[in-house]
């Protein structure tokens, strides 16, 4: 938790004294203030109890940077907060005569700022941002020099590791029974590293090491740009109905595969599309290299699912597993590396939060999710298909056939009926059903046709429309 300096105990006085003068009741007001930081990026959040109006960013001429909050209370005055740290020098905050709160900041050299408003949903209320993100330069220096040294450890054959603990900072994550999902999955990642470190056969590295989020897809992207030979994504799971619990291990779904697929087409498409405006071939690959990859490293993770499930199946005897299972989480979409997402167990179960909550439980959990990688990498990996995933998509593609087939006949028949109508002139001993017969269609059709009602009689020389087939 690197939520720093700025209190809560400290603003809590503060709208009290507000709430006590009674002053700005209708306006909206700035009810918190948090700072959220991780080794490349920082935020500072503003709780507003109310969809604020915010100015652009503009700069003093000693490059402090602001912006005005309209019709929004604080506390009267200006209030300082120095943070001193690699991304914020100073926030203040102050309440200006006309009602509106101006935000200064004042950001160290090459730190970019980006503010914006993020209105609320079920979870949060509304709020401003300042994102803060470090130099890009001193940022491929610091990613320059860590791949440098996996590439030497792997030189040396050593595998490589990478554990996301899930959620983080803004995103807390599941909570219950004294269990908030995104503390208890750092925990677990720490001490999972610690097992892999002790070996050394094996680099670990977090996707995060403090409270703070990191999108989805970025957290693939790190395993990915350090060529990991394995990604593991740490939860715990919640259920309204609190019996159910346990254990469970998933890797990516067919379902999931396909729509990464696409979506990997359609921005290789666009790319392609970019690559020929410029006259500049980009690498084309296809659906169907895209689909074989992935039916690769899903046959691989699938493998590394079954280890670890059996090896954390068997570390707490009073935890069960549920077992192996499969979603199309976004963490798990790669094509690079074996991927696979663990949740400990559902905290809305009180047996299960109990078992999560004890030391030893944790260390036999962390220990087991240790051995069962061990033995995917250590062991016999198979090579081959997912061939449930390649089975899937020929059943897609099959009933992507069968349906344009039929919408075609069915377009086709339109067609063919349109405008060959034909009449027929009645004869003497001639009966509704008996000229259906004859022209291959339902009595029910030509009364249609012919607005016949159930009672009428059909007669002699009447001309009757005969319906196309
Ligand atoms: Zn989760």
């Amino acid at each position: 938790m690197q939520k720093t300096i700025i209190t809560r105990a400290a603003l809590v006085l503060v709208f009290a004294l507000i709430c006590l003068t009674g002053l700005f009741a209708e306006e909206a007001r700035i009810t918190d203030i948090r700072f959220w930081q991780s080794p490349e990026e920082a935020q500072v959040v503003l709780d507003i109890s109310a969809p604020p109006r915010v100015s652009d960013v503009s700069m003093l001429r000693d490059g402090t940077l602001y912006f005005d909050i309209s019709e929004c209370a604080f506390r009267p005055g200006r209030q300082r907060y120095p943070l001193q740290n690699p991304f914020l020098e100073v926030l203040t905050v102050q309440q200006n005569d006309d009602r509106s709160a101006r935000v200064f900041f004042r950001v160290p050299q090459g730190v970019e700022a980006k503010t914006f408003v993020l209105a609320k949903n079920d979870r949060k209320g509304d709020r401003i941002v300042i994102f803060l993100r470090e130099p890009q330069a001193t940022l491929m220096q610091k990613r320059n020099a860590e791949l440098f040294e996996v590439n030497r450890l792997k030189a040396g054959n050593v595998k490589i590791v990478v554990i996301d603990p899930g959620h983080g900072g803004e995103d807390p994550g599941t909570r219950h029974n004294g269990i908030i999902e995104k503390n208890y999955v750092m925990t677990m990642g720490k001490l999972i590293k610690a097992y892999f470190d002790r070996d050394p056969r094996f680099k670990a590295i977090l996707t995060r090491d403090g409270d703070y989020i990191i999108p989805l897809e970025r957290r693939r992207e790190i395993a990915e740009r350090l060529g990991a030979d394995a990604f593991i994504s740490l939860h715990v799971n919640y259920n309204s109905k609190k019996v159910i619990r346990g254990i469970e291990v998933y890797y990516e779904s067919p379902k999931g595969a396909v729509g990464e697929a696409e979506r990997l087409v359609a921005e290789t498409e666009n790319q392609v599309d970019f690559a020929g405006a410029m006259n500049n071939a980009a690498p084309i690959i296809t659906k169907r290299e895209i689909i074989e990859k992935q039916a690769i490293t899903m046959n691989k993770s699938r493998q590394l699912a079954e280890k670890v499930e059996a090896q954390l199946g068997a570390s707490v005897v009073e935890l069960p597993s549920r077992g192996v299972k499969r979603a199309g989480f976004k963490v798990l979409h790669s094509m690079a590396m074996p991927s696979v997402l663990v949740e400990f167990g559902y905290v809305s179960n009180l047996s299960d939060a109990e078992i999560l909550k004890n030391y030893t439980a944790r260390t036999r959990l962390a220990q087991g999710l240790y051995f069962g990688v061990r033995d995917f990498l250590l062991g016999h990996i198979e090579e081959g298909y997912d061939t449930g995933y390649l089975d899937f998509i020929k059943t897609a593609a099959a009933e992507r056939a069968r349906k344009a087939a039929l919408r075609k006949t069915q377009a086709a028949a339109k067609t063919s009926g349109k405008g060959k109508n034909r009449t027929y002139k009645v004869k003497s001993g001639d009966t509704l059903s008996g000229i259906a017969a004859k022209h291959g269609v339902t009595t029910a059709a030509i009364a249609k046709a012919n607005k016949l009602s159930s009672k009428q009689v059909i007669k002699a020389g009447q001309t009757l429309v005969i319906p196309a087939k």
